[in-house]
């Protein structure tokens, strides 16, 4: 068995690796090559924490395995430890083997800013200038350092409920010579692409804060209750996501097919468009959004590649298992 340890990561894995992987997986999905199995996620009882498992088989990349791992909200303060975690196992698909461990915390981060940066890539205007961040915490930091690289933007608006915590994202807008200004929700009307980004259990941006022809990748959204966009924006949009089950129930969607607004029908696959089965955008005044949800596929998509980067440079460790 190989391990990859989480302080190799850093060293290993690329914003362009990580975004390979997951465009190649999403279109394997599509494709019906690669399927997400049901994800199991408990309150345990213990510390407060939410565990649980996300796994997958992509036949066509031949990698199967699972992400185990979630939430414990006192480990930073109680630890000194950072309160998600997560570990990525990989299995031979010919012989059920244990192949790799692979440490899940950055290669989370790197998946999840790779999947809105595949979205804005297929989906948003090619004269994009403006993007837009709804949310200034951890991941968002991961999402607009992978966003900048999708295309020519000139400036960054950034609206968070604390504000106290824009200078996180000023700092990546400044790190690529992009000037970063603050914004109120109304006012990102101004952005071609929106980047949300948050924990928020009710609605922040409303459907009259975006402009025709924006693209928005909604990427907080990943548990029954949470909700970041008005429900009404989604049926102004032509809405994608990674997983469709995922989208309606845990996902951004969940409220508008909820309330009626949409039906499963109208959320379609990203892959599809990757593939070049849907069109995609086909209008200059479109507002296009992504449900991201997060899926165990993607995990195991940047393990596999993180795993051949660590056996290439001699780093990954061999234990006789
Ligand atoms: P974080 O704690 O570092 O940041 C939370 C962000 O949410 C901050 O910007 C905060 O100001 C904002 N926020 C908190 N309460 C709010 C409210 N009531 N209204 C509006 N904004 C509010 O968290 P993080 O690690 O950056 O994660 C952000 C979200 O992304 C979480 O919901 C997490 O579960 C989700 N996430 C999704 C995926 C995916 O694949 N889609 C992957 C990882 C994380």
């Amino acid at each position: 068995m190989l391990i990859v340890p989480e302080c190799e990561i850093a060293n290993l894995m690329t914003r362009a690796a990580a975004f390979d992987a997951v465009e190649q997986v999403f279109a394997a999905m599509a494709a019906g090559d690669a399927y997400n199995f049901p994800v199991v996620r408990e309150a345990i009882g213990h510390e407060d924490a939410l565990y649980g498992f996300k796994g997958g088989f992509d036949r066509a990349g031949l990698t199967l395995g699972l992400k185990a791992g979630g939430y414990w909200p006192n480990n930073l303060e109680k630890r000194d430890l950072i309160n998600h975690q997560s570990t990525v196992f990989l299995f031979d698909p010919d012989t059920g083997k244990v192949r790799a461990m692979v440490g899940g915390n950055l290669l989370t981060a790197l998946r999840t800013a790779a999947a809105s940066s595949v979205s804005i890539k297929h989906l948003a205007r090619k004269d994009a200038r403006v993007i837009g961040m709804v949310g200034a915490g951890h991941q968002a930091t991961f999402q607009l350092r992978a966003a900048l690289e999708q295309g020519e933007f000139t400036k960054v608006i950034g609206w968070n409920y604390h504000p106290e915590m824009l200078p996180n994202i000023e700092k990546i807008a400044n790190e690529a010579g992009i000037p970063f200004q603050p914004v109120d929700l109304p006012d990102m009307i101004e952005a071609d692409v929106i980047i949300s980004i948050t924990s928020a259990f009710s609605p922040s941006l409303m459907a009259d804060h975006v402009a025709p022809g924006c693209h928005l990748a909604c990427m907080g959204t990943d548990t029954k209750g949470k909700q970041e966009v008005e429900a009404a924006l989604l049926a102004q949009a032509t809405v994608f996501t990674d997983e469709v089950a995922q989208s309606v129930s845990i996902g951004e969607a969940q409220h508008a097919v909820a309330a009626g607004l949409i039906a499963q029908s109208d959320v379609h696959q990203l892959g599809a468009v990757i593939n070049g089965t849907h069109a995609g955008r086909i209008s200059a005044d479109q507002i296009t959004l992504f449900d991201g949800t997060g899926v165990g596929l993607q995990d195991l998509a940047v393990a596999a590649a993180v795993v051949d980067m660590a056996v290439a440079q001699k780093i990954a460790i061999e234990v006789d298992f």
